[in-house]
């Protein structure tokens, strides 16, 4: 997706050791509403033709992404994973673990309700990033656990240089990612994406 591309070489930020892209100004801090609005529509085209019963995101960045691209899988509903650092969760949900990419990889139990993820279901992952893929992993446990399918995975930003796109795929899941960070700088500000 070209204009997300320009976008993340003008506003990206680089930070932690060249692993860490910040983009505040329009995804992660303020969001540009109409912008997520076009990236919702692109996820539709890549995944042109596949039923989607459901999108699947995880708190909390992933929630906006999610809600604006529903309107372009005809507002199916969307569902997000919530995070409980605790371990323990009583109650009817699956339950899956994620390492934290951004906070020390300490790792945390994310969950869902069985109420809303039922066998059968066709179910669209969407994330803002894809690093480690330690958290759509997570997700594709869950939707596993519930005897639903995964139809795909759609990040914002893949970045390449990081196994998880890797590992995912290797999992069997479709990953379609808009933007794919190849390396980049904190010293110099250069992202290289294609
Ligand atoms: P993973 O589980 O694939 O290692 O990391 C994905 C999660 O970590 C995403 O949900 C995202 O919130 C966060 N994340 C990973 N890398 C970055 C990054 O470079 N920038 C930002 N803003 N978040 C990231």
């Amino acid at each position: 997706m070209e204009a997300l591309k320009q976008r993340i070489r003008a506003e990206g930020k680089v930070r932690g050791n060249n692993e860490v892209l910040k983009v505040d100004s329009f995804l992660n801090h303020k969001m540009d509403v109409a912008f997520l609005q076009e990236i919702g529509q692109e996820f539709r085209r890549r995944f042109a033709g596949c039923q989607v019963d459901r999108i699947l995101t995880i708190e909390a960045s992933g929630i906006a992404i999610a809600c604006l691209a529903a309107p372009a899988f005809g507002n199916v509903p969307v569902v997000f994973a919530k995070k409980n650092r605790t371990k323990n969760i009583a109650g009817d949900v699956y339950i899956s673990q994620v390492e934290s990419f951004t906070q020390d990889r300490r790792p945390y139990n994310i969950f869902v309700s069985k109420e809303f993820l039922h066998p059968g279901e066709k179910v669209l992952l969407l994330d803002d990033f894809l690093a480690n893929g330690s958290a759509l992993q997570a997700l594709t446990d869950l939707v596993r656990q519930a005897g639903a399918e995964v139809v795909g995975a759609g990040v914002v930003i893949e970045k390449a240089f990081q196994p998880g796109g890797q590992r995912l795929r290797t999992d069997g899941v479709r990953v379609e990612s808009l933007a794919r960070i190849q390396s980049m700088s904190e010293e110099t500000g250069v992202v290289f994406c294609d």
